[in-house]
């Protein structure tokens, strides 16, 4: 069955104030490293559609959502949504828009069975933005508007989030606390921004902080500990991913030092678990990673795991 990749030009649009890290070149470095690598041409394409207001009501607070869009500027002025690394321009709902509807229409194509994974190339990013709060560069939260999709539109009860970007995914802890439906793994550099998740006690989220200067081998190491049983025991029936590739020891965001193939493996052993519990349904949102030639090719292993090389 195909790999399907989803992405916008829409998403170049959002512009960010300079020596901002999250600029629109990031999905252009993935899109050229999909090239060069021949994977790019294995790919189904797909125009990531707008989330609709009821998608984004699912995850999110109305006086949230209504705050987002009185804030859009008209004109060529840049307004911060939070203390200031959250910001609109002109065009930002939009590719903020069409970045949480790509996750709802990669659910849509594993459920019909139309893919059997799907890697979003989207930005903004998402799973910093709580119910009510944007944060760390994300205004909707997107893998939650997907599995949110999953969980009412086909009735699934058992999703699990993945999270392997450097950062805590607090936007998405936030948004499925109280709902057992989602498992929530996170792995996460502490003490780090934003500061959250290390004394989570809650049976559906399993939160691994690691300390800086975590490598392959220990990653490899706390993901069998603590992810892989959770998952087998839980036995999701879709697995969303927030694909974040900023732990890569080049990406300057942090003090991990993951490489391609740690990202590569931590994939197969995902596509693993898919293949027994999940009619092998994968729905991955890119999320960070800065350093835009680690970034491009951690992208590349990433989805040639999904595809199964
Ligand atoms: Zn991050």
């Amino acid at each position: 069955m195909s790999i399907a990749l989803i992405s916008h030009h829409d998403c170049l649009l959002h512009r960010v104030a300079s020596h901002h890290p999250e600029v629109p070149d990031r999905l252009a470095a993935i899109d050229d490293q999909l090239i060069a690598s021949g994977i790019g041409i294995l790919l189904r394409h797909y125009d990531a559609p707008l989330v609709t207001r009821e998608q984004l009501e699912r995850v999110h607070d109305v006086s949230y959502l209504d705050f987002v869009e009185r804030s859009a500027p008209q004109d060529q002025e840049i307004i911060c949504l939070d203390q200031g690394d959250t910001c609109l321009t002109e065009h930002s709902l939009t590719a903020a828009s069409r970045a949480a509807g790509a996750p709802v229409l990669g659910v849509d194509l594993v459920m019909s069975k139309e893919a059997e994974s799907v890697f979003c190339n989207v930005r903004p990013p998402g799973h910093h933005a709580e119910r009510a709060r944007a944060m760390g560069f994300c205004v909707y939260n997107n893998i939650a508007v997907g599995a949110a999709h999953a969980l009412e539109e086909y009735k699934l009860s058992r999703v699990a989030v993945i999270d392997f970007d450097v950062h805590h995914g607090n936007g998405t802890e936030d948004i499925f606390r109280n709902d057992p439906r989602v498992l929530f793994c996170s792995t996460f550099q502490h003490p780090f921004y934003p500061h959250t998740g290390a004394d989570t006690q809650t049976d559906h989220i399993v939160n691994v902080p690691l300390p800086g200067r975590t490598d392959g081998q220990a990653f490899r190491e706390a993901v069998s500990q603590h992810w892989l049983p959770r998952l087998e025991a839980f036995a999701p029936e879709l697995i969303m991913i927030s694909a974040g590739f900023d732990a890569h020891r080049e990406d300057e965001m942090s003090d991990f030092r993951l490489v391609e193939a740690d990202y590569g493996w931590v994939t197969t052993e995902l596509k693993k678990i898919a293949k027994r519990h999940a009619q092998g349904r994968i729905v991955s949102s890119l999320e960070g990673g800065y350093s835009l030639s680690a970034l491009g090719r951690s992208v590349v292993a990433h989805i040639d795991a999904l595809i199964g090389h």
